[in-house]
């Protein structure tokens, strides 16, 4: 059984409130009940907009760079101090490995804490001068939004939250995160770490609850100035529509069916590894997950052939144990839904291809479905083009690089890409001609805080991390400055008096 974390509260202007109906949370690891939380109603949230809202223009509008930047730091710190237990509460509560929590996403968490501790490129204000007016200059500020209102998902909730609050606050917001009702136990004790970190009351608020409540309720706020949202593109359209019942600013980090296209001149060995890093890491359910894979014909059989054998060889076990290679799916909803796509996908009359029999190898009572090669697509507009967010690969073949290109940006989406070649001029050509906020060479999954990510089409609007980022949470003032006395007054002013 996996172990009992408690009971947790939101947090709301400093202070853990209890408001709201109690909600058991359940493991998808063995189906075992982790923790109590409340999931914050709909004044509660009102309330943490609030205050959110009166501490930014009661004093922390004021504050400096370095301030926000050393809490920021401390932070990471005592999240450092704690990473054990931070480990052990994301697979509890997502099902992804131990060995993932433990070697990827706690210790990038606590790097993108610090790395927006330490960032340099971003610079409050920026000198400029005014060709058309010689003897003035501008200067350019970048000043914070207001409250931003962030909205989180199920999937990797450390890093998402971590993600949205670090460059809010280098900018000089407030924030009120939700994160998902499913899986908020990450977030809630992050919120334990803020208050004793000393952030000052209301600039960080993390509340957990129902989207379709609390998440609208966030969007449609007017004290809310800018909505921050990852999820699902048909959600993103909904918090696009309820925001714009004001003016603010969104930005939406959504879906994805990303290509992985392999030529036939890739290293083959790295390229099938690299295919299922891509695709089987956290059970498929990452946004930017290599879904689409594209082979070039000629050496397509003898990569399924061994990527079916690679397949073979992953361990199935407990998630909670560092040796197993396979996680779990993070709610019995995403489950069903996995299940429902591959059942119309089969009717469509698509191949399947189960390598892997997770029966009687994974802990009972969990959410678990096995690694997936689904072939025929064509026949299948469900499966060809639907996000299916579970371990299931489609498979295409190319044998021209246009055709690959072609078939790569054939879909609505355009988050992430990669592409396998041991030519650096035919990379290089592919990967600008892919329709995708990111996009690999010989790699897949590899994220840094210094790059920006988001997506093309209906992958998303804005960029998150970066220094593109940090921009996203704020608006630029220009300041004019111009000489006290001099001739283009007279010139200026000559357009209108005499
Ligand atoms: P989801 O869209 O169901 O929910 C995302 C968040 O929105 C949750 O906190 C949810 O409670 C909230 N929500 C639901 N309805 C809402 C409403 N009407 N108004 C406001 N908020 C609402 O997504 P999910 O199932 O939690 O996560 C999986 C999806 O997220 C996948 O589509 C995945 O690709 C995407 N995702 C994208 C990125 C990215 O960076 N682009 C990263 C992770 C996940």
């Amino acid at each position: 059984m996996v172990q009992n974390f408690g009971n947790y509260k939101n947090y709301v202007g400093g202070e853990f409130v209890d408001e709201g109906k109690e909600k058991e949370i359940i493991s998808p690891v063995d189906g075992s009940k982790i923790a109590r939380v409340i999931m914050a109603n709909e004044d509660v949230t009102r309330r943490a907009i609030d205050v959110a809202h009166d501490a930014f223009y009661s004093k922390w509008n004021r504050s400096s760079l370095s301030q926000r930047k050393a809490l920021l730091e401390r932070l990471a710190n005592l999240v450092q101090e704690k990473s054990e237990l931070y480990v052990q509460l994301e697979s509890a509560n997502t099902g992804k490995t131990i060995r993932q929590s433990t070697l990827m996403d706690v210790p990038l968490a606590i790097d993108h804490l610090r790395y927006f501790a330490h960032e340099t490129e971003f610079k409050e204000t920026r000198e400029i001068s005014h060709p058309e007016y010689p003897g003035t200059k501008g200067i350019i500020q970048y000043a914070p939004l207001g409250v931003i209102g962030a909205i989180v998902p199920w999937n990797v909730p450390i890093m998402m939250t971590v993600w949205k609050l670090a460059p809010a606050i280098v900018a000089g917001n407030t924030i009120v995160i939700k994160s998902s009702q499913f899986t908020p136990l990450t977030a809630l004790e992050l919120a334990r770490d803020i208050d004793r970190a000393g952030f000052p009351a209301g600039t960080v608020n993390i509340i957990a609850g129902e989207g379709s409540t609390i998440g609208d309720t966030i969007a449609k706020s007017p004290k809310v100035n800018a909505v921050s949202f990852t999820g699902s593109t048909a959600t993103g359209k909904k918090v696009l529509n309820a925001a714009s019942s004001g003016i603010k600013k969104v930005t939406l980090e959504l879906g994805g069916k990303s290509p992985n296209i392999v030529f036939e001149d890739a290293q083959l060995e790295t390229a099938v590894k690299g295919a299922l890093f891509g695709i089987y890491l956290n059970s498929g359910q990452l946004c930017e997950s290599g879904s689409r894979l594209i082979i070039q014909k000629s050496v397509k059989k003898k990569f399924l052939d061994l990527m079916e054998e690679k397949i073979r060889k992953l361990n199935p076990g407990n998630p909670m144990q560092f040796e197993t290679d396979i996680s779990a799916i993070t709610t019995s909803d995403q489950l069903d839904k996995i299940k429902e796509m591959v059942s119309r996908g089969i009717s469509d009359g698509i191949g399947v291809t189960q390598p892997l029999n997770l029966e009687g190898r994974v802990p009972s009572g969990g959410f678990y479905y096995p690694p997936t090669i689904l072939s025929g697509i064509e026949k299948s507009p469900t499966v060809s083009k639907e996000e299916i967010f579970g371990p299931v690969v489609t498979i295409r073949e190319f044998e021209t690089e246009e055709e690959a290109i072609e078939i790569a940006n054939d879909t609505r989406y355009g988050l992430a890409s990669a592409v396998w070649t041991n030519d650096d001029d035919r990379a290089m050509r592919v990967a600008s001609r892919i329709e995708a906020g990111t996009v690999w060479i010989n790699d897949y999954h590899l994220l840094s805080a210094a790059a920006p990510r988001g997506g093309f089409k209906d992958s998303g609007i804005g960029r998150e991390l970066g220094l593109e980022g940090i921009l996203e949470y704020t608006q630029s003032r220009h300041i004019f400055v111009s000489g006290k006395e001099n001739e283009l007054k007279e010139i200026a002013y000559g357009l209108l008096l005499p």
